[in-house]
């Protein structure tokens, strides 16, 4: 996922994953959703899970590109300023009519623009050139044969492929598979997310905050996060750290969700870390430290009944509390599961190398992803980059990278960047 680093530096002699390591794991426990028939308007936004091909050429009959008088080319062909062809007209076609129209030399018709060419016209003459007469026309340019006519194929043969599986349905595909007949298209559908926060001190944004107390922001993040990626996702806030209480509140959801996403009560020791107490003891959801910062707590599993050939288990992640490190942990694995389960190829973030415009501090043996504000080629790294530091993720748009074994970079460095959506 990046360059510039070696996946099993970190791994070697510690216990932590790493990045990659970790990522690979998840995606070995992903498969694609089934794909289903999705009329258009639904499918927007959706990967396709079929070739869609032209039913029919596209256009599908000659017509003009132009309001104008369709005419046979040779007609014009001594027409100047000077001395104007002149011309029958014998009616007018509108896009749409299906009527069965000719044009005889020494005639014209007029001709709307995406009406059908009528037979015998080989060109159209755009009103500009004319005197815009609606019995004898008087024309002051040639036109040349084929002039403003929107030829059967010139955009798609029938039976071309225009959309091909793993495309994602936004607009411009939509129009296409409009434009070749589809009502419905095979799509994997938007994966349900369900994402549930804990922790005792979080309060609904909106309601008054006791000392002591935050209002709850991973929630509302990570639910847009899904949703950015592709997701449907809706939240279950503020689930206390009640160890009996966590487990109930998750499988509520299972019925609901393809994805789970928990934050908060993962850390490393105590009581209070209550996912890692509820669902460390199923066996079925693996506790790490990834060599990263922010984000070294990570877990993930899956949860659930587990009918025939694993249906019913929901992969779940659980993201640490701090607000920085669950986005970046979001960024850096659920992203890709989310890919995963819509057989997308478009959901990596960019990457792209930019210059320091101050010095770095990174951990030994751990890859930061720091908070930054990349500007062309430049990219600057913010002040605070604490895990709690919400503020200042807000105005960042980059993640810089250094890698596992530096722990400082001067200004002026090269970096790998992470633009972030
Ligand atoms: P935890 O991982 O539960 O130990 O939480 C780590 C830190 O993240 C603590 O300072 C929590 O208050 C904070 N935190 C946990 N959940 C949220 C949340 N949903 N929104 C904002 N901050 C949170
Ligand atoms: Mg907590």
């Amino acid at each position: 996922m990046t360059s510039g680093t070696t996946p099993d530096v970190a791994a070697a002699g510690s216990a932590l994953s790493t990045v990659e390591a970790y990522q690979a794991a998840i995606l070995s426990a992903i498969t694609p959703l089934a794909p289903t028939s999705l009329e258009l308007a639904a499918a927007e936004g959706c990967v396709l899970a079929e070739d869609v091909t032209a039913a029919v050429a596209l256009p599908s009959f000659d017509n003009s590109s132009m309001d104008g008088y369709a005419v046979q080319a040779a007609d014009v062909a001594g027409a100047a300023e000077d001395s104007p062809a002149t011309l029958r007209v014998t009616g007018e076609i509108a896009a749409g009519d299906i009527g069965a129209h000719r044009v005889a030399p020494g005639t014209a018709m007029r001709i709307m623009t995406g009406a059908r060419l009528p037979a015998g016209a080989d060109a159209v003459v755009p009103v500009e050139w004319t005197d815009d007469d609606d019995a004898r026309v008087a024309i002051y340019r040639r036109a040349e044969r084929g002039n403003a006519v929107r030829y059967a194929g010139g955009d798609a043969a029938e039976g071309e492929t225009l959309l091909t599986a793993g495309t994602r349905m936004r607009p411009m595909q939509i129009a296409v598979a409009a434009s070749a007949g589809r009502k419905a298209v095979t799509v994997r559908p938007r994966p349900r997310v369900v994402v549930l926060s804990t922790g005792d001190e979080l309060t609904e944004p909106g309601t008054p905050l006791v000392p002591g107390r935050i209002w709850d922001s991973n929630s509302y993040m990570i639910a847009a996060a899904a949703r950015e990626a592709g997701a449907v996702a809706s939240r279950r806030a503020g689930v206390p750290d009640d160890p009996e209480g966590v487990l109930p509140a998750l499988e509520e959801q299972l019925a609901h969700a393809d994805l789970l996403i928990t934050t908060g009560g993962v850390s490393m020791g105590g009581e209070h870390d209550v996912v890692k107490a509820a669902l460390g003891k199923l066996g079925t959801v693996t506790f790490r430290k990834v060599a990263m910062q922010p984000g070294m707590p990570q877990g993930f599993g899956v949860l659930g009944k587990g009918g025939e050939g694993g249906k019913g288990l929901v992969p779940i992640f659980t993201l640490p509390g701090n607000p920085v490190s669950a986005y970046v942990s979001f960024q850096m694995f659920v992203r890709p599961a989310l890919a995963a389960l819509q057989g997308a190829s478009d959901l990596s973030l960019p990457l792209v190398r930019a210059t320091l415009t101050g010095p770095v501090r990174s951990p030994s043996g751990r890859r930061s992803y720091l908070r930054g504000v990349l500007d062309g080629t430049k990219v600057t790294p913010l002040s605070g980059q604490g895990s709690h530091q919400i503020a200042y993720l807000g105005r960042a748009n980059a993640l810089i990278i250094v890698p596992e074994w530096e722990t400082q970079l001067p200004a002026n460095d090269t970096v790998d960047v992470l633009i972030l959506p």
